[in-house]
């Protein structure tokens, strides 16, 4: 690049030559007769002269070729700035300090809905609502002491259509004494973000809407079964005590109506105690009575309990243990509660086969319990299902179990808190095996 140094310094050397080279002439000319000799010195020096005059046309040129490259690099750049001002897929303006449009591109045009040509010279302000325009001015005013603002959201409208969410960001660009001459914007439409928020609101009011009702359905729940329980035992109570004095009397026709009054009371009761449980543990008010018990002997003795119900179906009830005795930390009633409903599950959903109970140890201080049968089985859409709450399978086909869907939500809750897992593996038309992993001793939390 060429300094103003550079080029008076080259103006200096080329009039030095031109001078010498007049004086050398005028010499030339006086003395070339009277002195031969000094003639040939002139000559000598005109040569030295022309040959600097060359060096320094040279120069010139190098460095006149200099600046023009320059100039073009300049000019490209200068270009591709107003290119990529002009490109830009957001909406860039610039203004006076008051707000006047002087630059802007196309982006922007698009958004207002104006040509290019026809915002210059335009108030921003004449796309901001009527009610809005003294808020938007006293912004502007402010820009002449802040120096950026961020994202301000406002509302623009678009020539011809209806208002439109956008957010701005301004920055003062200032000259060298620090005074706003001008100011840069960034337009940005906002409208789907603001669609977009506007919905997740009304998602997230839906789901405080949801939970509450969850939270209703389930105190109503557990008032209702505690309500029920207890007019439930006494009518457990004075049917049992009936049944014993028809029996006395041997009135067989009025011994069978009591048993099936105890039967199916005894059933309800069973469903009213599922719901509180499921409520308590939704609630998260169900607390685990820690005890040490012997495993193995809780399986047998409640698999022993259930052994009636398997001949009634006729089918094989088996009980496998790899050790006489599998010592643990828990709660042994909910743990039994767990294994009923297991059994009596593979039970109900078999016809004919077999339902295995398999205990054994696992590494790590854990245990393991399997309950297979060789039933209906259960789809693998339905297997990811069957722990939620009121679910249950084929909803025709099933309704002819009796059940409330809710024993292995109850089940699951349980042996989570239990801190263990519970799983299915299964396939239709062969069978099922739920399996539960615990830990022997279950820490209390
Ligand atoms: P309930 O037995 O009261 O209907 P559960 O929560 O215990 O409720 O079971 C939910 C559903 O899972 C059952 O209705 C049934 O469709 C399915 N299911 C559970 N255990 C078995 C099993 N061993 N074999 C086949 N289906 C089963």
């Amino acid at each position: 690049m060429i300094t103003t140094g550079d080029e008076s310094l080259l103006i200096q050397q080329i009039d030095a030559v031109q001078q010498r080279t007049q004086e050398l002439y005028q010499n030339v000319r006086e003395t070339s007769q009277h002195h031969p000799l000094l003639l040939l010195d002139c000559l000598a020096q005109l040569q030295v002269a022309l040959e600097e005059l060359y060096v320094a046309e040279q120069e010139l040129r190098q460095q006149n070729e200099e600046l023009i490259a320059a100039r073009q690099a300049a000019e490209a750049e200068r270009k591709r700035y107003q290119e990529l001002f002009e490109f830009a897929p957001d909406g860039y303006l610039v203004t006076d300090i008051h707000g006047t449009i002087q630059e802007v591109n196309r982006a922007a045009a698009e958004l207002l809905n104006v040509a290019q040509k026809h915002l210059m010279g335009k108030p921003l302000t004449a796309f901001v609502p009527e009610e809005e325009r003294k808020a938007f001015r006293f912004m502007i005013n402010q820009l002449q002491t802040v120096n950026r603002v961020q994202e301000w959201e406002v509302r623009l409208c678009k020539r011809r259509e209806a208002l439109f969410d956008a957010a701005l960001t301004v920055e003062t660009v200032r000259n060298g004494e620090g005074e706003a001459i001008a100011l840069r914007w960034l337009i940005r439409d906002i409208t789907v973000r603001k669609q977009a928020e506007a919905q997740l609101h009304q998602v997230q009011m839906q789901n405080l809407q949801l939970l509450e009702a969850d939270r209703l359905k389930n105190q109503f729940m557990a008032t209702m079964s505690h309500e029920l329980r207890t007019p439930m035992n006494a009518i457990l109570g004075f049917s049992q005590l009936l049944l014993r004095q028809f029996r006395q009397q041997d009135n067989q026709q009025l011994v069978t109506m009591i048993e099936r009054i105890v039967k199916n009371g005894k059933h309800l009761l069973e469903m009213i105690e599922e719901i509180l449980d499921f409520s308590r543990l939704k609630a998260h008010r169900l607390e685990l009575q820690l005890e040490a018990f012997d495993l193995v002997e809780l399986a047998t003795t409640t698999a022993e309990e259930l052994r009636a119900l398997a001949e009634q179906k006729t089918l094989n009830l088996q009980v496998h243990l790899t050790q006489p005795s599998i010592p643990m930390v828990n709660d042994q009633v909910r743990l039994r509660q767990v294994l009923v409903n297991l059994l009596s599950n593979a039970i109900k959903f078999t016809e004919v086969g077999s339902v295995a109970l398999k205990i054994w140890e696992l590494p790590e201080g854990r245990v393991a319990i399997a309950v297979s049968d060789t039933g209906i089985g259960i789809n693998s859409a339905d297997q990811a299902r069957i722990f939620q709450e009121f679910w249950q399978v084929n909803q025709t086909t099933t309704r002819q179990q009796k059940g409330t869907g809710l024993g292995l939500a109850i089940a699951n809750s349980l042996v989570q808190l239990m801190q263990g897992t519970i799983s299915v593996e299964s396939q239709v038309g062969k069978g099922s095996t739920f399996r539960v992993e615990l830990p022997r001793r279950v820490s209390p939390l």
